[in-house]
């Protein structure tokens, strides 16, 4: 097991785990590996967010300088495990991590979770890109849409046309939004009250989110189906699956 070798190597230091986070489950990750006196883990964050929320074991912020840094660092901080712990849709990093831990010869656990299908009541429409979300959108005539997409791509949600749009992220977007934008700043993960609140106060007819699985944010997409709330998911693309689960 990797975590024999790593002592067997290096017998008086602790097994140095990198894990590759910005996600709910990195962070609880990091956490229940603190309990591990034998481990000693390093959360890596891209820096999006200013304000991030506390994290167990220690932290670096910031990108690696693609393959050959990230080898770099691996290299010189003894990496023993990377766990790709990344959000669906964080395509590039996760690639980058599968050629350095190749590169390197450091085992690389993925945690991915499956993507969420819908169920008995759901009314999604799946896309594979933002533009198209937004022409499903304005074909269906909705008139509160929820958009959960994130403050990387809001920017691309400005064409909708619905009279008011709801888009909730965790810091706000440097680009203006039109008139019917509202955007609020929150972070999840948000509890199935919350969002069956906070949907009905809005009289929510349409949401649209990524396809990132996974138990932190499943809450919206129930309190979607108890309300009848349609909802156009995007799809996780092919090449992105591909480059995170080889
Ligand atoms: P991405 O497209 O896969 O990565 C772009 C670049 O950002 C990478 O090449 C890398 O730069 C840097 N990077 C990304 N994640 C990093 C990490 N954990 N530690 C250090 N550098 C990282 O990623 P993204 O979609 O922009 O997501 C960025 C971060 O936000 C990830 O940590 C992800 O888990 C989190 N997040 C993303 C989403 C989403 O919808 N995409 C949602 C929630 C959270 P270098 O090449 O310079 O190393």
């Amino acid at each position: 097991m990797w975590i024999d070798k790593a002592k067997s190597l290096q017998p008086d230091t602790k097994a140095q785990v990198l894990i590759l986070g910005g996600t709910t489950q990195s962070r609880r990750l990091a956490c229940a590996l603190s309990h591990y006196d034998e481990i000693q883990t390093t959360t890596s964050f891209a820096g999006r967010t200013q304000n991030r929320r506390p994290v167990a074991g220690r932290v670096r912020v910031g990108g690696f300088n693609g393959i050959a840094g990230l080898i770099d660092y691996l290299r010189k901080q003894r990496i023993d495990l990377v766990v790709d712990a990344t959000h669906a849709f964080a395509n590039n990093i996760s690639a980058n991590a599968l050629t350095a831990c190749n590169a390197c010869n450091i085992p690389r656990l993925l945690l991915l979770p499956p993507a969420w299908e819908p169920k008995s009541g759901d009314n999604w429409t799946l896309v594979d890109s933002h533009s198209e979300a937004v022409e499903k959108a304005n074909a269906g005539a909705y008139i509160s849409v929820f958009v959960a997409v994130g403050q990387q791509e809001i920017m691309d949600y400005a064409g909708l046309t619905a009279s008011k749009v709801t888009a909730r992220m965790i810091e706000l977007p440097d680009g203006e939004l039109p008139p019917n934008f509202e955007l609020r700043q929150a972070r999840g993960p948000f509890s199935l009250e919350q969002e069956r609140t906070l949907f009905a106060s809005l009289r929510i007819d349409l949401l649209i989110c990524k396809n990132a699985g996974g138990e932190a944010g499943l809450s919206k997409l129930i309190a979607a189906r108890e309300q009848k709330i349609a909802v156009v998911m995007l799809r996780r693309p092919t090449y992105q699956l591909a480059s995170k689960e080889q």
